[in-house]
């Protein structure tokens, strides 16, 4: 999001040359760039060793499809502690290892997706009241329960070939 006034102060904002960056939006009370705003989300395809995926239907999401754990990270967190947080939030499960995957801007790059593959004892799911239900589906099973195209579906995609390899 590109801001026309300033976040802080109000002021509508101009713009300023700023080293290698050229013009950038720059707020004359506050003498600050203003950069564009986006969000940074972690999102993960949970793992267990017996090659199955968890999949959560969230309704306020999609009533047919399944999704992966996903959450916004929190000022001052790392990715990975955002990660293992949600994880444990949405399914109550451990993360015993976590593998960066990669990131995708979504949302017309109002969001930043960053993506894991998040290795978890095969227990039994704990959801949190934003979940309405999750399972633990098979490898071979999951990419068709995941809408398609979606950053949900590549990432599971990639773990799975990353767990084969493995
Ligand atoms: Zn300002």
């Amino acid at each position: 999001m590109r801001y026309t006034y300033c976040p802080r102060c109000g002021e509508r904002l101009g713009e300023k040359e700023v080293g290698d960056e050229g013009l950038v939006p720059w707020c004359g009370r506050c003498e600050r760039p203003i950069w564009e705003a986006f969000t940074t989300a972690v999102i993960a395809a949970v793992v267990n060793e017996d090659d199955e995926v968890a999949l959560l239907r969230q309704g306020y999401i999609s009533a047919n499809t399944y999704v992966c754990v996903s959450g916004i990270m929190k000022p001052g967190e790392t990715a990975e502690d955002a990660m293992v947080r949600e994880i444990g939030e949405e399914l109550g499960l451990h993360v015993k290892e976590l593998t960066y995957m990669g990131s995708w801007p979504h949302k017309n790059g109002d969001m930043l997706m960053l993506g894991f593959c998040a290795l978890a004892e095969k227990a039994p799911l704990t959801l949190s009241r934003e979940v309405d239900s999750a399972k633990w589906v098979p490898f071979d099973q999951a990419l068709p329960l995941i809408r398609e195209g979606s950053i949900a579906q590549r990432l599971v995609k990639a773990s799975i070939a990353l767990r084969r390899g493995a």
